[in-house]
């Protein structure tokens, strides 16, 4: 049976991506070799990724200004490479500290500049996202974090702000339309909207390269990736392969409204769900409430049958809903490739635990 993968990350693809991408490590095209074997310089990956950066292109809107680049290392190697990139040592950052990622991106930039916290939620243990802040006019860049995984939370509005916006747009990454204008680069992990866990996207706008005064080795340098397309050296070929599956999937799908709605429709019966049962409460500002990861815990007065819950949705074939071990309760990660189903699935089983135990 097909599970219910409910997991943050590496998260669910769509079905057809992994049967396709499944088809390619056997044998890409029929050429008789897997695409696993083929140089990342031939005919085959050129087109694969030539596809991937146009497809992103054309499904987020980017204008021309904007380079979309590849690069290993995860959503943590941006952390210091855009510091490194980009913030001279007397320069100040802008951070909004909305979490352990958010906080983890701060404490790299202080190696590198100074660092300004504009606003920050910890004393709330996270559960809403800071909106009163002013920012700076002298600083390099705001540092935002556009969906906060643990804990629940997501930007629906981004700040104004009169310097360009830096966002770690990780877990929330092609999930909704935006407008890219406020931002000099965006990052993310491939793994948790787009594909397998090996390949970063990182986007970035041509005025926040080249302002540096410090020495940038070449692999830490957004223009090798720039002046090279990504192929300077061994890109993570597959998982660029299966991203760019997943790019062409979501212009089928209707591209970044499509993605929307069926995030809204699924985010909309659970949190329903989360509000109407009286065993379950959600954990943050309701406003501020994420479409990609929904975390609610049990009623104290329920608190106990916490562990019996989460057995009876491993046994219904859900899997990946235990929260984060610094929130406790339950996750439920809905990324993009989430069929409403799935929700379906849990909201019923909610529904049936509560009639049996409340
Ligand atoms: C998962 C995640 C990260 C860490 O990503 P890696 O690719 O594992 O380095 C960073 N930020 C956010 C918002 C995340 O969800």
């Amino acid at each position: 049976m097909k599970k219910h993968n409910f997991s943050a990350g590496p998260a669910i693809l769509p079905a057809s991506v992994l049967k396709e991408a499944g088809r390619a490590a056997a044998n890409y095209q029929g050429m008789g070799l897997s695409l696993l074997e083929l140089s990342h310089r031939g005919p085959e990956f050129t087109a694969i990724i030539e596809e991937a950066n146009a497809l992103m292109r054309e499904i987020i809107g980017l204008p021309e200004e904007y380079h979309v680049l590849w690069l290993t290392g995860g959503a943590s190697t941006q952390f210091y490479m855009v510091p490194f990139n980009v913030l001279n040592e007397d320069e100040t950052a802008a951070y909004i500290e909305t979490g352990v990622w958010a906080n983890k991106a701060i404490k790299e930039a202080r190696y590198f500049g100074n660092v300004e916290i504009l606003a920050s939620s910890k004393e709330e243990n996270y559960t809403y996202i800071p909106k009163k802040f002013r920012v700076p006019k002298n600083t390099r860049y705001l540092h935002i974090t556009s969906n906060n995984t643990i804990y629940g939370t997501q930007l629906h509005k981004f700040p104004k702000s009169p310097v360009p916006l830096v966002c770690d747009m990780s877990s929330d990454f092609l999930s909704r339309p935006f407008d890219p204008a406020p931002f000099g680069i965006i990052y993310a992990g491939a793994q948790k909207n787009l594909g397998p866990a090996g390949a970063t996207v990182v986007i970035v706008r041509d005025d926040m390269l080249g302002t540096v005064r410090r020495h940038l080795p070449s692999m830490l340098d957004y223009r090798t990736f720039v002046k090279e397309n990504s192929l300077y050296n061994t890109p993570p070929v597959f998982p660029i392969y299966v991203s760019m599956l997943t790019l062409r999937w979501i212009k089928k799908s209707g591209g970044l409204k499509g993605m929307q709605r069926r995030n809204r429709a699924k985010g909309s019966i659970l949190y329903q769900e989360i509000d109407r049962n009286p065993l379950f409460r959600g954990t943050v500002a309701k406003e501020d409430r994420s479409l990609m990861n929904v975390c609610f815990v049990m009623e104290d007065a329920y608190a106990g049958l916490e562990k019996d819950f989460l057995k009876e949705t491993e046994v219904n074939g859900m899997v990946g809903l235990k929260g984060h071990r610094s929130v406790g309760g339950f996750r439920a990660s809905t990324y993009n490739a989430l069929p409403k189903a799935s929700v379906q699935a849990l909201v019923d089983l909610m529904q049936d635990f509560a009639r049996r135990k409340g």
